[in-house]
């Protein structure tokens, strides 16, 4: 019996190892996953930081009489260490990012006061309470407070925050390097000068690697192309198995005569753990490791297929082993009533919208067969509808699974 979608990803994941880690700059992490926990080094602010252009004040000294002067002492810029407030009845004018002078506690801006020569006094209707305009040390955050958790995909405001704390370098996953391949005599190079007519472009090359940059998956990609011919085959997998970490078909694994990729892995030693899936388009996918457990996706050529078992499995495996934490699936209600036949799942492209109320919406796009690459053009991804039920009406929740 072949395997249901859900079980398909499971076998998969019981099967996967977790990338190697390396220390990454800074200045190149983008992007990267994170696998050492990013912690504060000190507290945020880590000093009490002025937060208004204009004069530190004891609010002591106006709260009877607002109408009192206060002698401008000196002048306090960002980046210079804490001056005093020697006595009452004195002020130090100050700057935004400036520490807060000793014996001051309120910032008053320029805007609410009034300065004849070297005196300040409170505008009419301004006021001073203690802690105004004053972001207090240590009030964002304490030290040793785990900031960015490891299984974060690093974005710029991770990167913003891993700075903040003196994190110049970061632990991250390895890069995997990927053999991208595709398989097949019909298939000739984009810029081939002919195309006969009983030849076609080689397309699900160049999707793949498009979608796995796309994802922000970073990894080293190299393509190939292999005829279907056994000694070719075999010669070129020995390499590739031998050398890459993750290794990616397209095409030779259905059933037909010339389909070689089962065998030819099997002989070479790969494991078979999948082979075919409960589901419409993609039901040949086939999954096995090596012994030094490269993991081996090898997708029905198909188009369609090829492009909905990357997203539905390969995509997600590479995400594991990268350490990232998965996100929450997504859920989306369908447009229109969808009818399929049983037993297999299907995975249905559809265009995504927002109803009212927020939720995304899914509008059906079936494809005629799954040769149809025009099909998949303007969706947004597919839905998958599992086996239990052949009918899903209009306004059931499904999974979404959005392309990259
Ligand atoms: P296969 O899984 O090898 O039987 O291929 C199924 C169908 O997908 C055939 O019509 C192939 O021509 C097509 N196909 C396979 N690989 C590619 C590719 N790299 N680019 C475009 N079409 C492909
Ligand atoms: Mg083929």
């Amino acid at each position: 019996m072949l395997a249901t979608p859900t079980a398909a990803t499971a076998t998969i994941a019981t099967h996967l190892t977790v990338l190697s880690t390396e220390d990454c700059p800074l200045s190149a992490a983008h992007g990267r996953i994170l696998r050492g926990p990013v912690s504060a080094d000190r507290p945020l602010p880590p000093y009490n930081r002025v937060t208004m252009d204009g004069y530190a004040v004891n609010s002591a000294d106006w709260s009877s009489d607002s109408s009192r002067g206060l002698r401008i002492t000196g002048f306090q810029a960002a980046g210079m260490m804490a001056q005093t407030l020697a006595a009452t009845g004195l002020a130090i004018e100050i700057a935004t990012g400036a520490v807060l002078p000793m014996g001051a506690d309120a910032i008053v801006p320029y805007e609410e006061v009034e300065r004849t020569d070297d005196t300040v006094k409170l505008a009419a209707t301004a006021t001073c309470q203690p802690g105004q305009n004053i972001h207090r040390l240590g009030s964002d955050v304490a030290t040793g407070t785990a900031l960015i958790p490891a299984g974060t995909r690093l974005t710029g405001a991770d990167i913003a925050v891993a700075a903040t704390v003196g994190a110049a370098q970061l632990r991250v996953s390895a890069r995997p390097t990927v053999a991208i391949i595709s398989t097949g005599d019909e298939l000739v190079e984009v810029d081939a000068r002919h195309v006969a007519p009983h030849q076609i472009r080689r397309s699900n090359d160049h999707a793949l690697r498009a979608a796995l940059l796309q994802s922000g998956l970073t990894a080293r990609i190299e393509r190939f192309h292999l005829r279907d011919h056994r000694t070719e085959i075999d010669a070129s997998l020995r390499h590739i198995l031998a050398e890459f970490d993750v290794v990616i078909i397209s095409g030779g694994v259905s059933k037909g005569k010339l389909d070689h990729l089962p065998q030819a892995l099997a002989d070479l030693g790969v494991t078979q753990h999948l082979r075919g899936i409960a589901q419409r388009p993609g039901k040949p996918m086939w999954f096995g490791t090596t012994p030094r457990r490269t993991p081996v996706f090898a997708l029905p050529g198909n188009p369609v297929s090829t492009y909905t078992c990357l997203h539905r499995y390969v995509l997600p495996a590479l995400r594991h082993m990268a350490g990232q934490t998965p996100a929450q699936p997504e859920t989306a209600i369908l447009a229109e009533t969808f009818k399929f036949p049983r037993p297999l799942a299907f995975m249905l492209p559809v265009k995504v919208g927002t109803t009212d109320d927020g939720r995304n919406i899914a509008r059906p796009a079936p494809f005629n067969t799954s040769g149809d690459l025009g099909g998949l053009l303007g969706t947004d991804g597919f839905v998958e509808l599992p086996a239990e039920t052949d009918t899903f009406a209009a306004g059931t929740p499904v999974t979404l699974w959005r392309w990259t």
